[in-house]
């Protein structure tokens, strides 16, 4: 899991994947024959298939490399930063955060989120009812305006600060949304045998801001059939009801039926599933009423394409402290190992 540690706490805002990409290049390069990057950002690896030209189809894969972060919108007299999201955050998960500004030329400044305002000693009851906003915080960085004018500006990106760990029989850090999908594509990719198809492993772009990436990147390749790797909800703590679990932890990988982005092709479900079974990869069927993947992206360009969402269930998504169980990683590598092998 050393590769899934770098992946993790390396920094990759939406329109600023330049980090990420450069590892994902780097660990795609010995397993596949060609690597690429387009215009937008997205980092091409093409394996050829041994089948016959004429028999051969074209297997997207997608794992976006983007996190959600945000972007410096103004500096203040006194030095502080005020910050425009650039992803769906929930301002709970904001407090008390330290964060890296990615400043002017190589400047990385440590920071400090806090809301605006007064202190717990110093508030009154109606100030504990104002509503908590992400347009609320402010970022610290504990230096003086004239240097902070100097180290950074608008437009600079702000990501949260968090070091990847295991944690029991899990991994928490930053970012498993979507590093973690990359990170099972590209071992998937290392356990592949004898692929009588054309496999594109794609790390896209500014999926969280729109899956972007995955749209242009899937225009250029035309897939026949595409898979987006992704996280989903795992909503099994305390007080969420049966019916609201999504998936649950440590229950094996997740085959996407739907979300609000895509409906995945009925018979790619059904193929995963027999797969699944006759390997004894253990699954879970999900169905996420709100959010998508690339998949919503791929699905409809040009006459579109048969989608899939294999997922890794997730705790606390998009929050520093994601967290996936190992066996539910493995078994989304192993699943996808399995298909692409065919
Ligand atoms: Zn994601």
């Amino acid at each position: 899991m050393k590769l899934l540690k770098r992946l993790s706490e390396a920094f990759g805002g939406s329109g600023h994947e330049e980090e990420v990409a450069e590892l994902v290049a780097a660990e795609l390069k010995p397993l596949c024959g060609k690597v690429s990057t387009d215009t937008l950002g997205n980092v091409i690896g093409v394996k050829r298939g041994k089948g016959r030209q004429a028999g051969r189809k074209r297997i997207m894969l997608a794992a976006h490399m983007d996190e959600i972060g945000f972007i410096v919108s103004h500096i203040d007299d006194k030095g502080f930063l005020r910050v425009h999201p650039a992803g769906g955050f929930d301002p709970r998960t904001l407090m008390a955060q330290r964060v890296t500004v990615l400043g002017k030329g190589t400047h990385r400044l440590t920071g400090l989120l806090n809301v605006a305002g007064k202190p717990i000693h110093l508030q009154t009851s109606e100030d504990r009812k104002k509503d908590l906003r992400v347009g609320s915080f402010f970022v610290d960085l504990g230096l003086p305006a004239e240097t902070v004018k100097k180290k950074a500006e608008i437009g600079d990106r702000v990501i949260w600060q968090r070091g990847f760990t295991r944690m029991g029989d899990c991994v928490t850090g930053k970012a498993l949304d979507d590093r973690i999908g990359v990170y099972v594509m590209i071992e998937a990719l290392r356990a592949v045998e004898g692929n009588r198809h054309d496999i594109y492993a794609v790390g896209t772009v500014q999926e969280e801001v729109g899956l972007r990436g995955a749209l242009t990147s899937a225009y250029e390749i035309a897939p026949d059939i595409a898979i987006a790797l992704d996280v989903t909800l795992a909503v099994d703590t305390p007080d969420a009801e049966a019916q609201s679990r999504v998936t649950e932890l440590g229950k094996g990988v997740a085959l996407k039926i739907m979300d609000s982005s895509s409906i995945s092709d009925a018979k790619l479900v059904r193929e995963f599933r027999a797969l699944a079974e006759e390997h004894e990869i253990p699954y879970q069927l999900e169905i996420l009423p709100r959010g998508g993947t690339d998949a919503g992206g791929m699905q409809r360009v040009r006459g579109g394409a048969r989608v899939i969402t294999l997922s890794i269930p997730v705790r606390y998504v998009h929050s520093v402290n994601e967290t996936a169980h190992k066996d539910d990683v493995q078994a989304a590598i192993d699943l996808l190992a399995v298909y692409l092998s065919q």
